[in-house]
């Protein structure tokens, strides 16, 4: 891989980088299209990466298929996807941690401790070895947006970071590689995560700018829901991740996280001034 964009960028190719972990859907594929329109050269990494599972049995049970991932690439015009083994990686003895303070240490970091210091590490060592031009990364996962963008601007990385909107089934249910786990009755469940961000969002529209009011709201249309339990229900800055007690002009998010049976899944949505 290093090669080869050692070449491209010779070449004065753009290159597009999407990193996954595979198990893809159309929220990875809306991400690779718009890579497509962007740049000459479109990679896509399929790593499931160990370092960033904080519970042994979530990274067993995470859904692998390389083979119906690699099928549904032909359609995309993806021209190289890298998909590693651990041990290429992390070599032997490896011991070089990239660890991203104060946005780590809240909503997703605080449940899932060290998970946040493998995906930085992952994307500093994927970023060094492409070097892309572009990456682009799904507004689902928004605390790992913003710790990417910050280790991006704090390490100096020449990569413009690119954020995508939340790709959904038609419930409203977030896509997610994890979906596939749920059974049918939890999937279904499982539409109330939106049910309630979007009662919220309505709610914020009508006027509504106390951010503990919209929290109740989001947590009382899930907890009508008897196979979901709350993790958190948290209204933060988009950007600092910090809590927010009025909604004013400043970019807010509304982020979930509940458990689904054994399946933890996480959404948000994005609430401003212009909506
Ligand atoms: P993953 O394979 O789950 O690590 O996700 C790889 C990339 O796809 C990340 O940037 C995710 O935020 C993004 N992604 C995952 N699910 C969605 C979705 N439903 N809509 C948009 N992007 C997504």
């Amino acid at each position: 891989m290093s090669s080869i964009a050692r070449k491209l960028r010779r070449e004065n190719k753009t290159v597009g980088f999407v990193p996954t972990m595979g198990a893809l859907h159309e929220g990875h594929l809306s991400l690779i299209a718009e890579a497509r329109q962007m740049s000459d050269v479109v990679i896509v990494s399929i790593f499931v990466n160990p370092t960033q599972f904080n519970e042994k049995e979530d990274f067993t049970k995470y859904p692998r298929d390389l083979t119906a991932d690699a099928a549904l690439l032909t359609d995309y015009q993806v021209d190289y996807v890298f998909a590693p083994e651990a041990q290429e990686i992390y070599g032997e003895n490896f011991s070089t941690y990239v660890y991203v303070e104060n946005l780590t240490e809240t909503l997703e970091g605080a449940a899932r401790p060290g998970h946040f210091r493998g995906v930085s590490t992952v994307v500093t060592i994927l970023f060094n070895t492409i070097r892309p031009d572009f990456a682009f990364f799904g507004q689902k996962d928004a605390q790992q947006v913003a710790v990417i963008k910050r280790l991006t601007r704090d390490l100096g990385f020449e990569t413009e970071i690119v954020v995508l909107p939340t790709i959904r089934e038609e419930s409203g249910l977030a896509m997610s590689s994890r979906n596939t786990l749920l059974s049918p009755d939890e999937r279904q469940g499982a539409s109330i995560i939106y049910q309630g961000l979007r009662d919220a969002k309505i709610a914020f529209r009508e006027g509504e700018r106390n951010a503990l009011k919209l929290a109740d709201i989001v947590r009382q249309k899930i907890e009508t829901e008897p196979f979901a339990r709350i993790d958190y229900v948290a209204v933060v800055d988009s950007e600092t991740l910090a809590p927010v007690d009025k909604i004013g002009d400043a970019q807010v998010l509304i982020a979930v996280a509940a458990r689904f049976g054994l399946v933890r899944l996480i959404d948000n949505i994005i609430i401003n001034r212009k909506q």
